[in-house]
């Protein structure tokens, strides 16, 4: 995860997660009742979210289930990770091949498997902009005050089970790895070992954004199942295009087929990408209603 200086720019009192600096945040859903803004509610405090969840989570064990049964490192047909390969674009996607490789699932960490309690209980009562320096220090001091994912944590036993290794690509900071191993481990998900199955930022390629990391991930492992809560959780070809470019592209058939077939979502109304669709990308105009009654 990374959370973008950009948010300081726009000025915004966003609790503001983003994996893509290229997309403009909008600030939170308004507080409703108690001061919790009405993302917050939804992700941390509802039965709908933890089903989401779940949900997610279920498909997923299922899928790599399935696959991992029929899979045949040395059989006659070849298998295919679901990370692109670097010539990929949206409409003409081309996946890794796997040859013999070990599977695995890869995962982002926050708000996908850990839910972050208690940096959003400090952000819900502020109203102040983004502040990487708090989230350094949240990194540094939080590991005792976040929660799993509803479902991750038997979704993390039964991959394992199942003999897929599960590693992390998260855009937490590399200097605070042993405190990002230590919340994993805290919240039941680990083990994590930076190096070996826990990737930060600026891991591989410097980069803050995913592919060279994935790519990484990819030579060493079949990669069976990817899990995020942003789209650069799966592929970096997102980055750049407007909310309404990327709803159209992830809707798309090509890269449609894909959720719940190797990509699986989970949900985030609180922060990051999924964020910051005006009013005119978010309702078409052919689609406007007034209420009669207020018309003269
Ligand atoms: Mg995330």
């Amino acid at each position: 995860m990374r959370r973008t200086a950009l948010l300081l720019v726009a000025g915004l009192a966003l609790s503001g997660c983003v994996v893509d600096a290229s997309v403009t945040q909008a600030p939170p859903a308004p507080a409703a009742a108690g001061g919790v803004p009405g993302g917050m509610q939804y992700l941390y405090g509802s039965g709908e979210a933890a089903a989401l969840s779940v949900q997610a989570y279920n498909a997923l064990v299922d899928q790599v289930r399935t696959r991992m049964a029929k899979d045949d490192p040395k059989g006659p047909h070849p298998r295919n990770s679901v990370v692109l390969t670097s010539d990929s674009t949206l409409s003409v996607p081309r996946f890794q091949p796997c040859g013999d490789k070990p599977a695995a699932a890869v995962f982002d960490v926050d708000e996908t498997l850990l839910l972050n309690l208690g940096y959003e209980s400090d952000d819900a009562q502020r109203s102040g902009g983004w502040d990487s320096a708090r989230w350094d220090r949240w990194e540094k001091t939080g590991a005792m005050k976040v929660a799993a994912v509803p479902g991750a944590i038997d979704a993390v036993r039964a991959l394992r089970a199942l003999g897929v290794t599960v590693v992390f690509n998260t855009n937490r900071a590399a200097a605070n790895a042993a405190e990002t191993e230590a919340a994993l481990n805290f919240a039941g998900l680990g083990p994590a070992k930076h190096g070996e199955t826990l990737f930060l930022k600026g891991d591989v390629d410097g980069k803050s954004a995913k592919d060279g990391r994935r790519g990484a991930i990819a030579q060493r492992w079949c990669v069976v199942a990817m899990g995020g809560d942003q789209l650069g959780d799966f592929t970096d070809l997102f980055a750049g295009l407007t909310p309404p470019e990327r709803r159209a592209g992830a809707a798309s058939p090509v890269i449609g087929s894909m959720w719940g077939r190797g990509w699986f979502v989970l949900p985030n109304p609180v922060y990051g990408t999924g964020l910051g669709s005006t009013y005119d990308q978010t309702f078409p105009p052919a689609t406007r209603w007034t209420d009669p009654q207020e018309k003269h």
